[in-house]
């Protein structure tokens, strides 16, 4: 019988911690990915130093630490080849415990994931795409779609967690995508082989026509993420070529990069930042980056899926006890995630643009590296467990623009 408590599209870090969340609280719970997994994904790799508490939770971080993952230190990030400095996260507040994030390919992370989806009771439908809702009453009842041999499936739920990602069928069907702006950009990303090991940071460089996010993956392997404009792609016949040849110019990842080598063809993913109206209609969530999706500079889009799967996971244990899946019941998750998030969302807006100043961009990275501690504070804020507030304060801002009015440009 294709009838559930739940039903989950999409088995990525949202949807997956998702499914774990709600089966744990005893629903019956279906997943429904148009992939088969183990499946990749274009992405910097790194997870915030704070996603290991809710991996715990879920209990797949055993599984993840006995592959013995690389381990980030911290960060290394450099201005147009002008400024630069390195810091360690700092420690948790309130202890001396070191704080480090995981570097592990998706290819990895995200099978670990979904087979802890499957261990705990969960149906798992791979290759079963959704292409639509049901709708019954203006209330979202189910899904249906087509599986890979185009045979059509239909599944019915109280509640729709639609986890599929920045296309997630969603934003199409209830046009809930905000027109982005700012220019479009574009991301490309390899694994490269590596005989000379790499520091155990996150380095982040800066520079024309965009900004790369070089990480240690394990076993000699590099990710090399590189977004630019898709302006600066226009006259390029060869996406490989142009790839390899932008993040070779830069002379500090020449040198970070010695004489590795791409190992195979690089992939890209449009990489513009969207919000998404909220949903008008009962028995439907969004979580992870179907419910908006930051530029990745600041790299944090796994913690806020997990995240947002938790808070999401609370209010419809709540709807199911209360008999309530009305838009209005459901709303409390956006309240919530609005007011745990938004400070966060701002930094990473305002790094966003601070990125494309240059001067400015020289100036901020400049001042930081004078000033280890700051340095440390803005790590562990996009580490997800400093409070924002501590960055993006009047007090905080106000000291650093007075740096910059009182030194120029
Ligand atoms: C260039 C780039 C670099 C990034 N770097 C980092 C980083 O270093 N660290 C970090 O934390 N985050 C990073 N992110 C963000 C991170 O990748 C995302 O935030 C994260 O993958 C979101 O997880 P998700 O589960 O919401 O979606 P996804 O991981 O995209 O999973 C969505 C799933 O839904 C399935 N699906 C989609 N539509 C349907 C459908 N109609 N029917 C059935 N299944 C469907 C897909 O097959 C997929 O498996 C980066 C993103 C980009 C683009």
């Amino acid at each position: 019988m294709n009838r559930y408590d739940v039903i989950v599209i999409g088995g990525g870090p949202a949807g997956s911690a998702t499914a774990l969340f709600l089966a744990d609280s005893g629903y019956s719970v279906v997943l429904l990915d148009q992939a088969k997994f183990p499946r990749d994904k274009v992405c910097g790799e790194f997870i915030s130093p704070a996603a290991d508490a809710i991996l715990e939770r879920l209990g797949v971080l055993a599984s993840i630490e006995a592959l013995s993952p690389v381990r980030l230190r911290g960060v290394a990030i450099s201005s147009y080849e002008k400024t630069g400095f390195v810091v360690d996260y700092p420690p948790l507040p309130g202890t001396t415990c070191p704080m480090t994030s995981l570097s592990l390919p998706r290819m990895v992370f995200d099978r670990l994931l979904i087979e802890r989806v499957k261990q705990k009771g969960v149906t798992v439908k791979e290759g079963h795409k959704v292409t639509d809702f049901i709708v019954e009453d203006g209330k979202v009842v189910g899904v249906r779609g087509l599986d890979d041999a185009k045979t059509p499936f239909e599944f019915r739920a109280r509640v729709v967690v639609d986890a599929g990602g920045r296309n997630s069928v969603s934003l199409r069907r209830f046009d809930l995508k905000k027109k982005s702006r700012g220019s479009s950009k574009i991301a490309l990303a390899a694994h490269w082989t590596t005989l000379k090991p790499l520091e155990k940071y996150c380095s982040m460089h800066i520079s024309h026509p965009g900004y790369t996010g070089i990480a240690p993956t394990g076993e000699g392997q590099v990710n090399v993420v590189l977004v630019v404009d898709k302006k600066s792609l226009q006259g390029e016949k060869d996406l490989h070529d142009f790839y390899v040849r932008t993040v070779l110019k830069n002379p500090l990842r020449r040198n970070l990069l010695g004489k590795a080598e791409v190992e195979e063809k690089v992939r890209s993913v449009d990489s513009l930042a969207f919000s998404v109206r909220p949903v008008q209609t009962g028995g439907l969530v969004l979580v992870g980056d179907a419910s908006g999706f930051i530029d990745p500079f600041t790299g944090e889009g796994i913690y806020l899926s997990l995240r947002s799967a938790e808070i999401a996971s609370d209010v419809i244990d709540t709807c199911f006890k209360r008999n309530d899946f009305s838009k209005d019941a459901l709303a409390v998750y956006e309240r919530r995630r609005k007011k745990e998030f938004s400070k966060k969302l701002l930094l990473s807006k305002i790094f966003q643009r601070l990125i494309y100043c240059p001067s400015l961009c020289n100036r901020v990275i400049q001042i930081l590296a004078g000033n280890p501690k700051q340095a440390a504070i803005v790590v562990g804020v996009i580490g997800d467990y400093i409070p924002p507030e501590k960055v993006v304060s009047l007090r905080f801002l106000g000291r650093l623009l007075a740096n910059v009015c009182r030194n120029g440009l």
